[in-house]
């Protein structure tokens, strides 16, 4: 069996890391089904010369056992000698925290983007290290960059870098609207067609609607496979209650016109019966009393992901759906 999951980075990563070990407990068909993953790659950014890619390095640490659990993204037991070095020679920028360990990742990667591997299969070299135990691919090869377009001191429309913005900034001036920069011209990889459309099933992580799943739908032809796929499309609510799990994607959210609840979220991708993107919804316990749009199932479960164990049964929830919708 082929699961197929669009991800950004930490709720995406936390939600797959469960995936993997709901599947290995399972003794029906589903076990040892085929993971691909299809990463936001529009919160990348260059940094010192260096091709930085927060959201696949971000699945790739944690389904590879070397993230920084608590803090969600970065390399465990880190050290920043090159940071303190290049702060010594005042060059920045210095809010943008690159460890040691990770800085060896986006040399790794940098230095085959410029040999002339395609970002898929960079990324794909970088995990026969990490064997995360899923294919992961970039939501396209061609560069694409999120950025935020905020108001400066004299009311003037200004655009920011979504990382200037998010990391730099944490979101503080409010977002007027999301530019996705090379979105338009950009193209999803033969091998991302053909996972959304060979897939048994489709899973949308609690991941930000916005800039990670969001950015991933820009892509022509992603938002059309996914529509069209004959496997049933279930989504996790990154929202519970009025309020995200971790992070500001209320702040996204609110630019473009969305309210931050479950219902809001399933609102905005739409049923696939109507031209949208989801046949399933799974919201959390208190958010049971809220509704999907007409044409999309919604179950309610603790949508928490603190332990693996959490994820992994949220995972099997989603699966349970997915197939309930199969038949
Ligand atoms: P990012 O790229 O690192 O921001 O990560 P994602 O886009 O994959 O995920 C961010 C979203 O994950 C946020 O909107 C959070 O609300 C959501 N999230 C984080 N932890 C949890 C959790 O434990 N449960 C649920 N349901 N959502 C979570
Ligand atoms: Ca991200």
């Amino acid at each position: 069996m082929r699961i197929t999951a669009l991800t950004g980075g930490i709720g995406g990563a936390r939600f797959l890391r469960g995936l993997r070990e709901h599947l290995r407990t399972r003794a029906d068909t589903w076990a040892g089904a085929d993971i691909t993953v299809i990463g936001n790659t529009a919160d990348d950014i260059t940094l010192f010369g260096l091709r930085v890619c927060p959201d696949l390095d971000t699945v790739m640490y944690t389904l590879g056992g070397g993230i920084h659990d608590e803090q969600g993204w970065g390399r465990a037991d880190e050290t920043f000698n090159v940071s303190t070095e290049l702060a010594a020679y005042e060059v920045p920028p210095d809010w943008f925290t690159l460890g040691d360990r990770d800085i060896a990742t986006h040399i790794v990667r940098t230095q085959m983007l410029r040999a002339g591997w395609s970002l898929t299969d960079v990324t794909a070299a970088l995990c026969t290290r990490w064997q995360p135990g899923v294919r992961l691919l970039p939501m396209s090869d061609d560069p694409v960059e999120t950025h935020v377009v905020v108001l400066d001191d004299s009311g003037a429309r200004e655009a920011l870098h979504f990382q200037e913005w998010w990391v730099r900034e944490q979101a503080k001036r409010t977002a007027q609207e999301f530019v996705y920069l090379g979105a338009a011209e950009a193209k999803p990889t033969a091998t991302v067609l053909d996972a959304l459309r060979d897939s048994d099933v489709v899973l949308l992580p609690p991941s930000n609607p916005v800039v990670s799943i969001g950015a991933i739908l820009q892509i022509a032809g992603i938002g059309d496979a996914l529509r069209s796929t004959a496997a049933p499309v279930v989504g996790v609510s990154p929202i519970i209650g009025d309020a995200p799990v971790r992070g500001m994607a209320d702040a996204c959210l609110s630019a473009i016109g969305v309210g931050t609840s479950a219902a809001a979220v399933a609102g905005h991708y739409g049923a696939r019966i109507a031209g949208g993107l989801l046949d399933g919804w799974l919201v959390a316990e208190e958010d049971a009393s809220t509704s999907a749009p007409a044409g999309v199932i919604q179950r309610s479960r603790p949508l928490l992901m603190t332990a693996i164990e959490d994820a992994a049964a949220i995972a099997g929830a989603a699966l349970d759906l997915a197939i309930e919708l199969r038949r």
